[in-house]
């Protein structure tokens, strides 16, 4: 028996040759479940569209999933895969390839990624693992507010061993599955080079997170007056001048904020950011070349080792606007601690104050959103966040989804948790050169004396939860857990899915995004 033959006995009895997309629409709202299901195949409910005589849908057979397209009648298309007779149907079988991604994104536009500029509220939500988008989309369809749901750094990408090509189709299947069209973006994040920018591009991915952390000079902030002097006067003297007219004790009123800069900082900041500005514009003017208007470029300067003051994120905006960069997002150095997977560690009331004043310089600028790294469960901030930014933002979670995913293990899987779970120890020395965490190992209790139920725990505590979100790329790689890792999350689906509907929503609650209309 041909193993398309589930699929073509759902195909028939369901009648779903029959439908046109619009009366798709309504079965979709008035069906309940989001399966059909015969022995070990399912159909999933929202990806069924139809185009002349062509029906498509996301299918999974056992553990396979795949794009199908069927018809009465033969057909020929572009995607790849063969085209098998079943009963009366015909149905080919298309993988998950960037090719074949490329071709659903022309056949159903809703399913490339986008230009979020206009989009006011907008969260970054990485899927590390490529399994997690449909929990984040569930919750955008809810919600108002636009997901950046592809989103991966160099980092995350070298840890779990994919390429932006990977990351950026994988979505598209995600999205198709779902019947989500509102529309989303993809980030490339971090990106220090035109070298990698271009790979971005390459894969379609419209938003470039900008990171000048290599191209800044910080050191300039410790130097001694002489010094700032002495270098300042390497510029030429029409540079000087104008450096000197628009910054050197003046101060800037911004709603009910005043910030002044003093000769000194402003000799300083010119020191510290000239070169990184540049390189902004050269990143700007390519990414006009290559995609138009159609692009999304945040400025990232939070990899430092000082948060940034409002009189320098005031200096930097104000000299990539004279440069004509088109900012549609910058992220600074906020004070406290944004640390992995926990909440927001610091003065929350100076936060509060100096957050604010980060908006007001945002508003006075072109309103560009301000954008919050590391965001993920920083719950006891988002209401400010969320307040004093107007909802004008963006946030990007990354590592957040990643241990949902290691909660929905430890509720469907407790042996592959507890593997999983001692195997992070060991990972995590190596891990911990990559991220700033302060978790005290030694609180987490010796897992051999949980019992199963209470598993599930260590994705409460901060000390674990660190642990597990940082050595990711260890764990995901590691022969004796990859396998049964993702046969897990696939034979665990929903619940995975629901496990981060359940995490977002409290996100975006906190935040104050309110529900979509209709
Ligand atoms: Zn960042």
């Amino acid at each position: 028996m041909s193993n398309l033959a589930s699929l073509a006995s759902i195909i028939k009895k369901e009648n779903l040759l029959k439908y046109s997309t619009g009366e798709f629409s309504i079965l979709k709202k008035k069906l309940k479940k989001n399966l059909f299901t015969e022995q070990n195949t399912s159909i999933y409910k929202y990806s069924l569209y139809s185009k002349g005589k062509l029906l498509y849908g996301i299918a999974k057979t056992g553990r396979d999933k795949y794009l199908f397209i069927a018809s009465r009648e033969q057909f020929s298309v572009l995607y790849s895969g063969k085209i098998e007779k079943v009963e009366d149907i015909y149905i080919q079988k298309v993988s998950f390839s960037f090719e074949n991604a490329e071709l659903l994104k022309k056949d159903f536009p809703f399913t490339a990624p986008i230009s979020l500029r206009e989009k006011k509220t907008t969260v970054g939500c990485g899927d590390r693992l490529g399994r997690c988008s449909a929990g984040h989309i569930r919750v955008a369809k809810k919600f108002d507010f636009y997901p950046v749901l592809a989103q991966q750094s160099i980092r995350e990408l070298n840890f779990t061993k994919r390429t932006y090509k990977d990351v950026t189709s994988d979505v598209v299947f995600m999205v198709f599955q779902e019947g989500y069209e509102k529309g989303y973006g993809a980030d490339g994040d971090h990106l220090k080079t035109l070298a990698d920018i271009n790979t971005a591009l390459d894969a379609d991915m419209p938003m470039i997170t900008l990171d000048l952390s290599e191209v800044m000079n910080p050191a300039a902030g410790d130097y001694a007056s002489d010094k700032i002097n002495a270098e300042f006067g390497k510029f030429s003297p029409t540079e000087q001048e104008r450096i000197i007219t628009s910054f050197a004790d003046k101060s800037f009123e911004l709603g009910d904020t005043k910030i002044t800069i003093t000769m000194n900082e402003a000799k300083k900041c010119a020191l510290m950011y000239t070169t990184a500005l540049d390189f902004a514009k050269e990143v700007d003017t390519h990414l006009k070349n290559r995609r138009g208007s159609k692009y999304d470029l945040e400025i990232s300067i939070d990899e430092t080792t000082y948060p940034t003051l409002p009189e320098h994120h005031l200096f930097i905006i104000k000299e990539l606007l004279y440069r004509g960069v088109t900012v549609n997002s910058l992220a600074p150095r906020f004070i406290g601690e944004f640390q992995k997977a926990i909440d927001y560690i610091g003065n929350k009331q100076e936060f509060t104050k100096q957050y604010k004043i980060h908006c007001d310089i945002a508003k006075a600028h072109g309103d560009y959103k301000v954008s919050v790294h590391s965001g993920s469960d920083k719950f006891s901030v988002y209401p400010p966040i969320g307040k004093f930014t107007r909802l004008k933002l963006h946030l990007k979670t990354a590592g957040t989804s990643w241990l949902e995913a290691v909660r929905c293990v430890s509720v469907c899987n407790p042996g592959l948790y507890r593997k999983l779970h001692k195997k992070a120890f060991a990972y995590f020395a190596e891990a911990s050169k990559f991220y700033h965490i302060t978790a005290d190992l030694s609180k987490i209790k010796d897992i051999d004396t949980i019992k199963d139920s209470y598993l599930p725990r260590y994705l409460i505590q901060n000390e674990s939860r660190q642990l597990l979100h940082i050595t990711y790329g260890g764990l995901v790689n590691d022969g004796e857990i990859r396998e049964d890792f993702f046969n897990t999350l696939t034979d665990h689906e929903e619940e995975l899915y629901a496990i981060l509907e359940k995490h977002f929503t409290k996100h975006v609650s906190l935040l104050g995004i309110p529900k979509a209309k209709g």
